[in-house]
């Protein structure tokens, strides 16, 4: 029997058109465009439904309502499909990757997000490949996880990374194996595949607007322009240092910042802005002070996968201590865990 993939459209290059402003979604366009398409009606293709979201964006407009919205579309029909495809801009691709692979908690089935560097109304659409894979890919069922396929590679949702504004292979996943490689077949990587087991049915978390930020180290840093952000109000920050966790401390204008955030009561967690490799404090004299500041270390996280984590473990209820201790430990194979 043919499988049945929920395709769901959330705005993105892959179905925008042209408009005097630059492209942009158009409302019911992309269901006659995919209807037409040969290669999804023929018998090769498993059976497909198409649900639009109201309203479709460019994905830099989508944030914690739309993950929220995403998530609960998938929730909702969980039983009814198979697998899911999420058609998805790609400039915020990684994070709703993210955002939707701790939300969907004890996931089996697929849930790949796709999108295009070129607009399907284009000749040479890079859409058509990553739509068609992704959905034979959702009802392969072999990554039964959030995953992003883009430009013949299947990467881990909460490992993803948008490396290329114009690039077709746009997306990688810099710490982690690609979970497959699309050529004349698509070969599986099984070791790739293992991640924590499923604890109970799936569930869905949706997230609230957690006060998070955002902060990266650069030489030269002014960090008292950054004090007034450390209020009560924030309750994490993913910290973007140097290498493996380091931080220009000589002037020891970020220690009184970061003790700030720590007495707060805010998770501050360590990533690092290279793209390969982790964080592993206490390496150098130049990490101590976050370690004295109570910082945690988020391994080899992304700060995409850290930022969704983030709005994850406070949307679930949890103290900053409880998030704390579970920002280092790998809950989805989003980190590999430091070696001490
Ligand atoms: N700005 C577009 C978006 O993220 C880019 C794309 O889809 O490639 O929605």
């Amino acid at each position: 029997m043919k499988k049945r993939i929920c395709i769901l459209y959330t705005g993105g290059t892959i179905g925008m058109v042209p408009t005097p402003k630059g492209y942009a979604p158009r409302p019911g366009y992309l269901g006659p465009v995919l209807a037409a398409m040969p290669e999804l009606t023929g018998p090769e293709a498993p059976d497909w439904e198409l649900v639009e979201m109201d309203p479709l964006l460019d994905s830099s407009n989508i944030a914690v309502d739309e993950w929220n919205a995403v998530g609960r579309a998938i929730f909702e029909r969980y039983n009814d499909y198979d697998g899911f495809v999420v058609l998805h801009g790609t400039d915020t691709m990684a994070y709703t990757a993210g955002a939707l692979s701790f939300m969907l908690e004890n996931l089996q089935k697929p849930v790949v997000l796709t999108g295009s560097q070129i607009p399907l109304c284009r000749l040479r659409s890079d859409g058509r490949e990553n739509l068609i894979t992704s959905l034979i890919i959702a009802a392969q069922g072999k990554a039964a996880e959030v995953c992003l396929y883009f430009g013949g590679k299947l990467l881990r949702g909460c490992r993803a990374v948008k490396r290329s504004a114009d690039g077709l292979r746009a997306f990688s996943s810099p710490n982690y194996p690609p979970l497959a490689i699309a050529g004349v077949n698509i070969r599986y990587d099984e070791a790739a595949l293992c991640r924590p087991e499923p604890e109970g049915p799936p569930a869905l978390v949706p997230f609230d607007n957690v006060p998070i930020g955002v902060l990266k180290v650069f030489p030269g840093i002014q960090f008292d322009l950054f004090e007034p952000i450390m209020t009560s109000r924030l309750r994490g920050i993913v910290l973007e240092t140097f290498g493996a966790g380091n931080i220009p401390d000589t002037r020891g204008a970020l220690p009184p910042l970061i003790r700030k955030a720590g007495q707060n009561g805010a998770v501050l967690t360590v990533c690092s802005q290279c793209f390969e490799g982790g964080v592993l404090l206490g390496k150098y004299a130049a990490s101590a002070a976050l370690t004295a500041a109570g910082a945690v270390s988020g391994c080899d996280m992304t700060t995409e996968a850290a930022v969704a984590k983030l709005y994850y473990l406070f949307s679930k209820g949890l103290t900053a201590a409880e998030v704390k201790g579970l920002m280092c430990r790998s809950l989805r194979g989003e980190l590999t865990a430091e070696d001490t």
